[in-house]
């Protein structure tokens, strides 16, 4: 059989300051590694041999209906303003349509673009087996994101600081690549006809309901504000929530120095890069409210009247807090068993979250035995918990089935940092049994799975990842 892609481009249609026609760039020897079957078949795609679909999810062969195209954005990095950024290392191949929803196929890793700025273009394959993996688990958690299609060996050595590495191109699936930052670029250029036409494409593809920029914003505010304390609730850490790396279709994207934490502490950092701890654990609330305030200013162009939009953004930037707040809440609350919880409970989780970061306690181990007996196990200050526990058991009284409701709340599996170490440094060998095997546990990680028993166990203290580096 062929490989067949069924096309049905959209963003190459936008006007051409959008973004630059650009091929992949071929590599020397593509080997097929993984391919995400499950995802080709819901997204219409027939596969190939190994052979076919390494040359194509490599870059070295454009597939029928492809429109290779390198898109243009911006963004604020760590808070300063980078006026142009755009695919400096990827290609949007083209986008298909499943079950009613548009989706873009990206190859990343395929080669310098015109906005490669000083990069080789050129991803290495321990980021792209990070990203395979831990968006694909991100997904069986049921968290929004951008999926996983293949990842190919290149054949090629890449340069980084620690030295050479083997090469590989990731496919991502994505509902758009389109950006907080897609949008600021035009914004800040005074492209306002392009602007109007980006705002044009992404109501249709992912806002049908919205009827003004406005609109669009308080829409983008929901799924944010939901998906913020989604990621908080299964102890997730961006790492690089840049306005580039925040899509406007409310998706977690771009998978760099992302970590689930392991022992719980609200400051939690896993970028190497980032020393202030911008994005730390408990920031991303409210960088994300920074984030939103940044699509609101590159919105007010296409509003009549300036004052007035700023003034009515403005209001909706302030009204987000309260609603991450609320839906933080309503997430904890589900850990601990309750489904609709009172501004009371609000004190329960967390005063539980204090006694677990003073006692280093897994956030997920933690959180999946308060369902069974050893959660007391978890803490230092066994009184403390036990007291805890006495209030917790008489407020769960009138709740209807607080183990249900915490069982799915509290995965029993994350992708831990120092698996996908290992899980690196195999695939280096050759070795994909470790990959493999963490794609099968994480396809299911609210199942008890006991023969896996020894993928909930934290970190040792030799085996304990203290960065995941931007190593990209
Ligand atoms: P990231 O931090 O991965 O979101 O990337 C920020 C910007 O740097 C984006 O414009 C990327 O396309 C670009 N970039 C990252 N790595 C490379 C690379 N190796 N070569 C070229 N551009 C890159
Ligand atoms: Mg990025």
């Amino acid at each position: 059989m062929t490989l067949s892609i069924p096309f049905d481009n959209s963003y190459a249609r936008l006007p051409a300051s959008l973004f630059t026609r650009q091929s992949p760039q071929p590599v020397t020897a593509p080997e097929l590694l993984a391919f995400n079957r499950a995802l080709a078949a819901d997204l219409g795609i027939t596969e190939g041999d190994n052979a076919e679909m390494g040359r194509v999810f490599g870059g070295n062969a454009v597939p029928a209906g492809a429109d290779p195209l390198a898109q243009l954005y911006a963004g604020h990095q760590f808070g300063n303003w980078n006026p142009q950024l755009g695919d400096g290392r990827a290609v949007l191949l083209g986008e298909v349509v499943a079950g009613g929803n548009r989706y873009d196929i990206q190859l990343k890793g395929s080669g310098r673009t015109p906005y490669s700025r000083g990069g080789d273009g050129r991803a290495w394959l321990g980021p792209v087996l990070r990203e395979f993996v831990v968006s694909e688990a991100m997904h069986a958690l049921g968290v929004p994101t951008t999926r996983a299609l293949a990842a190919v060996a290149t054949g090629d050595t890449i340069w980084r600081d620690d030295g050479p590495l083997p090469g590989a191109v990731l496919t991502r699936v994505a509902a758009s690549h389109i950006r907080v930052g897609t949008f600021q670029v035009l914004a800040a250029r005074g492209m306002t006809a392009e602007l109007q036409a980006l705002y044009d494409h992404v109501v249709d593809r992912h806002y049908p309901d919205v009827t003004s920029p406005a609109g669009l914003l308080d829409a983008v505010i929901a799924r944010q504000a939901e998906l913020i304390p989604h990621w908080m609730s299964v102890g997730f850490i961006h790492g690089v929530m840049n306005t580039d790396n925040t899509a406007i279709s409310g998706e977690t994207i771009d998978y760099g120095p992302c970590a689930f934490m392991d022992e719980y502490h609200p400051n939690t950092v896993f970028s190497s890069i980032d020393r202030q701890g911008r994005y730390a654990f408990s920031n991303q609330p409210d960088i994300i409210v920074w984030n939103m305030a940044q699509l609101a200013t590159a919105l007010v162009p296409l509003m009549p009247d300036a004052d007035d939009a700023v003034k009515e953004f403005t209001a909706a930037i302030h009204g987000m807090g309260p609603m991450l707040q609320a839906n933080w809440l309503r997430r904890f609350a589900a850990k601990i068993g309750i489904a609709a919880p009172k501004s009371e409970d609000l004190e329960l989780v967390t005063s539980l979250l204090t006694l677990m970061a003073h006692g280093q306690s897994d956030f997920t181990n933690t959180f999946r035995a308060l369902s069974g007996k050893a959660a007391v196990d978890q803490f230092t200050d066994r009184d403390a918990f036990r007291a805890w526990e006495t209030r917790w058991r008489k407020r769960l009284e009138t709740e209807d089935d607080p183990v249900r409701v915490m069982d799915a709340a509290n995965p029993a599996f994350i992708p831990r940092n120092h698996r996908i170490e290992e899980m690196i440094a195999a695939a280096q060998t050759g070795d994909m049994m470790p990959f493999e095997r963490l794609m099968n546990v994480l396809s299911r990680p609210y199942d008890d799975q006991p023969e896996n028993a020894d993928l909930t166990r934290p970190p040792t203290e030799n085996e304990r990842v203290m960065a995941t580096f931007c190593g990209t």
